[in-house]
């Protein structure tokens, strides 16, 4: 289990992005972070591979804290996704996704087996492997971003507004095949969103929070109050 225990952060200049904010992030399920921009969502999944320190307070992942793993190992067990995939632009689909076994040691031909799986899994065609990014849709990319973080098979995975990006048809695309591998891969996911329908859909838990970066609520959807 992740435990945000009592977090605040303060960039340099002063602002309080997430404060004094406790969290229970239950494995194997989806914690959505909702709220207005600039309540403090992304900082706080940033705090949580250590993109950014916190100030104050202490995050420990099965008890462990987090500061006392080298960075690369936490962030090994940590897949992260972003609102535009940030891919490699001059690889290839199939090798975006093999680049990740790659680094960690995997031969050559197991990594592209391996990316070839994975690209089944989030639904995308095979025949687009030898495609580059640009070639691709924005919904299709995401998948490419999805593969790409699963592919060092790490138990969690950081998500930052994944699906913001693409139409709303395209979106419930990518959110049903989220639940679908959640489902199937027992991952446990923590999910930033603005918006509370997107929470609701894909949270096991959410967690409100309000401008100023406090937390409002954390119960699972169908507790929310007032939505
Ligand atoms: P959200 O993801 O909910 O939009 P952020 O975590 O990005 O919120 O930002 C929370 C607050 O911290 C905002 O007021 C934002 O402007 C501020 N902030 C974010 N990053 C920095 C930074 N590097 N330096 C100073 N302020 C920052
Ligand atoms: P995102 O939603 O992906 O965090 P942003 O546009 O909010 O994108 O932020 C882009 C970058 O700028 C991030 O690295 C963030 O930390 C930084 N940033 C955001 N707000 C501020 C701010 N008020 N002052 C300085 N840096 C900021």
């Amino acid at each position: 289990m992740i435990r945000i225990d009592s977090v605040t952060k303060r960039y340099p200049d002063g602002t309080v992005a997430v404060d004094r904010l406790s969290l229970e992030i239950p494995d194997r399920a989806i914690t959505v972070l909702v709220g207005p921009s600039g309540c403090g969502k992304t900082t706080t999944l940033r705090m949580i591979n250590r993109m950014v320190e916190p100030s104050e307070g202490m995050i420990t992942i099965d008890g462990v804290d987090t500061r006392k793993q080298p960075v690369n190992t936490l962030r090994r067990g940590m897949g992260y996704v972003i609102q535009n995939a940030g891919l490699f632009q001059h690889r290839t689909i199939l090798d975006n996704i093999a680049t990740v076994p790659r680094l960690l040691g995997t031969g050559k031909a197991e990594a592209r087996d391996r990316a070839r799986e994975l690209m089944g899994r989030v639904g995308l065609d095979a025949a687009l492997a030898k495609r580059y990014p640009y070639q691709l849709s924005g919904g299709q990319q995401q998948r490419v971003g999805v593969a790409r973080a699963l592919a060092a098979d790490p138990p969690v995975l950081l998500m930052d507004e994944p699906f913001s990006a693409v139409d709303p048809v395209v979106r419930k695309g990518l959110q049903d095949e989220l639940l679908r591998i959640q489902d199937e891969l027992g991952k446990t996911i923590v999910f930033v969103t603005h918006d509370i329908d997107e929470a609701v859909k894909l949270g096991t838990m959410v967690a409100v929070l309000r401008t100023g970066g406090k937390l409002a609520q954390f119960a699972p959807p169908a507790e929310l109050l007032s939505r």
